[in-house]
């Protein structure tokens, strides 16, 4: 289970420390050094401890509830005070919290982060079990785009929910293997020639079940797996009943923990840096905001990697429905809730293309985003990014008050370029937005990169949009 490591963030407004620490040896650049550095551990707890949406949830619940806010129930009446810290979770893996800010909304409307709980790879079908050949063998499903490749040979593990009959009703538990319990062994080169010339491509139906176990004569593959679930959901010692796991949704992650790594420690390795980063980010700036005089919000949505189309999605009314639900404590009537959006702002923060040289044709040459080198507003004339002229220069300034640098991306116009929960959420307020994200390589691989200072100037510009 995750704990926050320690106590709330100390702010400090931050400089490029990548420069400074290197040429004069400044005490300011120093401190923003540990704190770079501090906030790059924190990030890596909180990942390491949130291998499925679900444990992500469960993170920012951790660390919400050890900063001061109540949980609240969509199904119970919600009793909201000025300066109260909440948070509501639809769906067990989508989270919105919120600070209520010492202005009336009418004047100072919303400010809000939105980023995405899930990232993409696989889950387990519920009849997942298939025998043969002397081995179990678990049947996933590819969820949203991941390198396939890069899933082979890494010690895979499985984490999520799975839920149980009880005396009274059903339950939903949290289950996380944390060991290698899979795996996706390659071809020998002997037996696939051109591997370093073709890549290596995965059937997603034929090649993609993972070795979970090797079955004795007789074995029942099928009860092996569900006497694993039962009793990983039973870890805490009470009676375990396999008749009783009804249902399960498990995501398969590789159990290797995250790293600092370059000559200096400048960069971080992980999974699920798409996009925990800007969860972790969004979350940090919000329980740093003190006393902020707009209400402040942070939303991680589920389902981002497959469209957002579902109940708790970033294309549900849970949005809508949260700043309703605090527009009506506010007593606005339908007029002073309109006017409340005309002065909100909503920045949908994902992560973004850092520049690789060992691929610069796959780059947009005027737009090479580097690591470390701030946050990345993203533009798109197609509105794939919701990004425009006015919400730019708003960003910027966000930047310039927090002290940070930053950069602008625009994809190559001869490959498609991705989006995200921006347009999605932009269309349903109708509010000012714009996309940021923070610099990475690797984008959906099994093991991501990205800098250690870019987390810092991330939180520290959202920190400062809180703050407006
Ligand atoms: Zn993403």
């Amino acid at each position: 289970m995750y704990e926050f490591r320690s106590e709330p963030l100390v702010y400090l407004p931050l400089i490029d420390t990548r420069f400074t620490t290197m040429t004069q040896n400044n005490s300011e650049a120093e401190q923003n050094e540990t704190v770079a550095m501090e906030i790059a551990h924190g990030l890596i707890d909180f990942i390491d401890a949130s291998p499925s949406p679900w444990h992500a949830v469960a993170s920012a619940e951790a660390l919400l509830q050890a900063n001061g806010h109540t949980r609240l129930s969509e199904g119970e009446r919600w009793e909201l005070k000025e300066g109260g810290r909440y948070y509501v979770v639809r769906g067990g893996a989508s989270l919105i919290a919120f600070v209520m800010g010492s202005k009336p909304i009418v004047e100072s409307g919303f400010r809000i982060v939105g980023t995405h709980s899930d990232s993409p790879g696989f889950r387990v079908k519920p009849n997942a079990a298939l025998a043969g050949e002397g081995l179990a063998r678990l049947a996933v499903e590819v969820y949203g785009g991941p390198i396939l490749a890069t899933f082979t040979d890494r010690d895979l593990s499985l984490a999520g929910r799975v839920v149980l009959r009880t005396a009274t009703g059903q339950e939903a538990r949290l289950i996380n293997f944390e060991r290698p319990l899979l795996r996706l062994p390659n071809l020998a080169i002997h037996m696939n020639r051109d591997v370093n010339e073709q890549g290596l491509k995965l059937n997603k139906q034929t090649e993609l079940p993972m070795i979970l176990a090797q079955l004795n004569e007789g074995d029942d593959a099928e009860a092996h797996l569900r006497k694993l679930l039962s009793d990983a959901a039973h870890a805490d010692g009470t009676g375990a009943d396999v008749a009783d796991l009804l249902s399960w949704e498990l995501a398969v992650y590789d159990v290797q923990k995250a790293s600092l790594w370059g000559a200096n420690e400048e960069f971080i390795a992980s999974r699920q840096l798409d996009n925990l980063a800007s969860g972790y980010a969004a979350l940090t700036a919000l329980i740093a905001a003190e006393q902020p005089a707009a209400t402040c919000v942070t939303a991680l949505f589920d389902h981002e990697e497959v469209g957002s189309e579902s109940a708790a999605g970033a294309g549900s009314s849970f949005i809508t429905d949260v700043l309703a639900r605090i527009s009506g404590h506010a007593k606005l009537d339908e007029e002073d809730r309109q006017r409340a959006m005309a002065h909100s702002f909503f920045i949908s923060a994902d992560m973004a293309h850092a520049y690789n040289p060992n691929f610069p044709n796959a780059y947009e040459p005027g737009h090479k985003v580097k690591v470390n080198g701030g946050p990345v507003i993203k533009t798109n004339a197609n509105q794939r990014y919701t990004t425009n002229a006015e919400t730019a220069a708003r960003f910027i300034s966000f930047c310039e008050k927090a002290g940070v640098p930053y950069q602008q991306y625009a994809h190559r116009t001869d490959i498609g370029c991705g989006s995200t929960i921006g347009p999605i959420v932009a269309s349903q307020l109708g509010v000012a937005s714009v996309d940021v994200g923070s610099p990475m390589w690797a984008m959906h691989s099994a093991r991501e990169s990205a800098g250690v200072h870019d987390h810092a100037y991330m939180i520290a510009a959202l920190l400062a949009a809180f703050d407006s």
